[in-house]
């Protein structure tokens, strides 16, 4: 085994070395601008963007006509939100999203509210689902675009999808969905969940970074956007710029060995998953679960150490990359915004870890993580005057604390 394991695959995947290989030819002699007409070379580059389209379509059951490439999720988001409002705004100005969305989707909403949209961010259960009929509830004859992600980035909670589809579709509703964690993970059908606007992106599924997609239905309904970046009309005129066809390949690789590796790779990857949730819960007093117990990611785990800091539970463990629920802004030291939507409290917020399991992680890998983790938290614990009282029975709750 080499250290540092890597599991903070939420975050951004390694490339498969199967998608390098693909990509490498069209650095260098398949050079061509795919929007060259009149020679080998553009047909070739061409061709190259037509096969990735078609490779990248499959997986998600759409059409290749309906995509759209862009830098990554970050920026389709902004198109699908910013492009579908500045589009449909005389049909109405009320858009509907949920609380834990990632921040691409939030901060958009959040700047088109500044432009006098009115915006909708419904609350989540416990286990961080939207509901269906909060959805139902907030419609107005107002609400031009609905926007829930599929799965969340921190506690990989999968939303009802395709319930909140069918919704905007009897409703006539542009219905968005940033898939950006559960393409290539778990099974997604564009036409099976209703969905009128998709984001996704080739790092998370081990393509190369610089490339993701938006999915753009064409009929019933074909959804129109005002683009964001005009120019020399490449893709329909939704997103101008030359395509970057070496990304465009790797993506196309990365999404085929998605598709075929899915039905192993998932239940291998929930396998590990699970084996590290018993390992670590199991050796442990006052661990909590964040996130819905089944209706996950296979690759997803969010776990809360009572009375243990995650930022130095991470320094404990520097030889295992892992992502805490506290996001060093500025100043302060806020926990996630996504913890706080599910009502976890605030220390039991800055006491989470996320694992993200990822294609090249091993069951050793994962027996390591465990006993270190374990090692690491009993170890600050034994340092912590507020778990040794805890431990003697004193309710902290009913501490009275000095105030300065
Ligand atoms: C990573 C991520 C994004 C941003 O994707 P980029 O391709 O890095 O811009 C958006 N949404 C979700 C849910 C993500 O996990």
């Amino acid at each position: 085994m080499k250290l540092p394991i890597y599991l903070d695959n939420h975050s951004t995947s390694p490339c498969d070395p199967r998608v390098v290989e693909a990509m490498l030819p069209y650095f260098t002699e398949k050079f061509g601008n795919a929007a060259s007409r009149n020679h080998s070379f553009g047909w070739e580059a061409e061709e190259a963007v037509e096969q990735g389209r078609k490779q990248i379509a499959q997986l998600i059951h759409a059409d290749p006509k309906e995509l759209i490439f862009t830098s990554g999720a970050t920026e389709s988001d902004n198109l699908a939100l910013k492009g579908i409002v500045e589009m449909y705004r005389e049909k109405g100005d009320h858009i509907i999203t949920s609380a834990t969305e990632h921040r691409a989707v939030i901060d958009t909403a959040k700047s088109l509210e500044k432009k006098g949209i009115s915006v909708t961010f419904l609350p989540v259960d416990k286990t961080g689902r939207v509901s269906p009929d909060d959805i139902k509830n907030a419609i107005t004859d107002k609400t031009i675009l609905i926007s829930v992600m599929l799965a969340n980035n921190e506690i990989g909670t999968i939303n009802p999808v395709r319930e909140i589809g069918k919704i905007a579709k009897e409703k006539g509703i542009i219905f968005h969905c940033d898939a950006t964690q559960g393409v290539g993970k778990i099974p997604v059908n564009v036409q099976e969940m209703g969905i009128d606007l998709m984001s996704f992106s080739a790092h998370k599924i081990y393509g190369p970074k610089g490339i993701g997609a938006l999915y753009v239905r064409r009929k019933a309904p074909r959804v129109r956007l005002e683009p964001m970046v005009h120019g020399g009309g490449h893709e329909r005129g939704m997103r101008s710029g030359t395509l970057p066809v070496p990304l465009i390949v790797g993506f196309g690789k990365a999404c085929e060995l998605c598709e075929q590796e899915m039905p192993t790779e998932s239940v291998r990857m929930a396998k590990m998953r699970d084996r590290l949730q018993n390992g670590i819960m199991g050796a442990m007093e006052e661990v909590y679960l964040n996130g819905h117990p089944t209706e996950r990611l296979p690759n997803n785990l969010n776990i809360s150490f009572a009375y243990v800091e995650g930022e130095a539970l991470l320094m404990g463990v520097k030889e295992i990359a892992l992502s805490s629920g506290s996001a060093c802004t500025s100043a302060t030291l806020e926990p996630s915004y996504v913890l706080r939507a599910l009502g976890v409290g605030s220390d039991l917020a800055h006491s989470s870890i996320r694992f993200g399991l990822g294609r090249f992680n091993t069951d050793v890998e994962i027996e390591y993580t465990i006993d270190r983790m374990v090692k690491a938290v009993n170890h600050l614990r034994e340092m912590s005057p507020l778990y040794e009282m805890a431990k003697e029975g004193i309710d902290l709750k009913t501490v009275q604390w000095a105030t300065h």
